[in-house]
């Protein structure tokens, strides 16, 4: 079944085309990755098909549902980590997993239920017990993508899950997305700069420069067509043909 589907998607801000008539689909418990330069307009779809921003044409679809017209629906099959999202300072890792769970679970006992699994993906151990303004940035990020996930969404939207982290986190949280989709059968929706994580985490890639598409298939496929031997140089000939 089809997880989401893009259709012709456009979104300009005054004269700037942010995302230009772009089509994809990610199938059901596909991990499928936003590659692109900065300006891209990676942000932009995500931010789309995440219900925050409306397109100015074209049609965006989760599990059949239409972003604009059904976005409270959208919203209960999503969850969504920004770029650059922060956590309550003042509050302990634990105290904010559950303020997060308590918008979304519908009783006391699902609230814990997803507290305990939130820990549990999050990797703290118990530095959960400490403030979140004692925490190194990786650790943060490490909250933020457990709060994503925590929720058990169909569709996990994340905006550059590892950005800024050394080797250990990310190494953490890549292989946390990677497990997470694999039992959960979750779709997710990636963006990042790190070909080599892009590489190892999702089955299918698509390549945006200047709101375009320039490329888009798995990324053992991608380097067969181009006779590359990473992704990287794939990325860096499709986007420098372009220029
Ligand atoms: P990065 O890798 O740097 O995060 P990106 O691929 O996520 O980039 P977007 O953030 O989607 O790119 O931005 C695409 C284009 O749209 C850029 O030119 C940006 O300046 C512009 N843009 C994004 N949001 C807005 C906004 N709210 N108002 C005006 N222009 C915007």
């Amino acid at each position: 079944m089809d997880a989401i589907i893009v259709n012709d998607l456009r979104k300009y801000f005054r004269k700037i085309r942010a995302v230009d008539g772009i089509s994809f689909t990610v199938k059901e418990g596909e991990i499928f990755g936003l590659i692109g330069p900065n300006g891209a307009g990676k942000t932009t779809t995500l931010r789309i098909i995440a219900t925050l921003l409306k397109p100015t044409s074209g049609e965006v679809k989760v599990f059949g549902h239409d972003v604009v017209d059904e976005a409270k629906i959208v919203r209960k099959l999503i969850s969504y980590l920004p770029e650059e999202a922060g956590a309550y300072p003042q509050l302990k890792g634990i105290e904010y997993l559950r303020f997060m769970a308590n918008f979304v679970a519908s009783s006391e006992d699902e609230v814990e239920e997803m507290v305990e699994f939130g820990s549990e993906i999050s990797g703290l151990g118990d530095r959960l017990n400490d403030k979140v303004k004692t925490y190194s940035k990786g650790m943060k990020r490490r909250l933020l993508v457990a709060r994503t996930l925590m929720v058990n969404p169909k569709v996990a939207i994340m905006d550059e899950p590892t950005s800024g982290l050394d080797i250990l986190h990310s190494f953490h949280i890549r292989n946390m997305l990677k497990d997470f989709a694999k039992k959960y059968k979750t779709t997710i929706i990636v963006s990042s700069h790190n070909m080599l994580e892009i590489e190892y985490i999702c089955d299918r890639v698509a390549i945006i420069h200047k709101g375009k598409i320039v490329a888009e298939g798995a990324p053992s496929d991608l380097k067969r067509e181009l006779e590359a031997s990473n992704l990287e140089e794939v990325f860096m000939r499709k986007v420098m043909a372009y220029e």
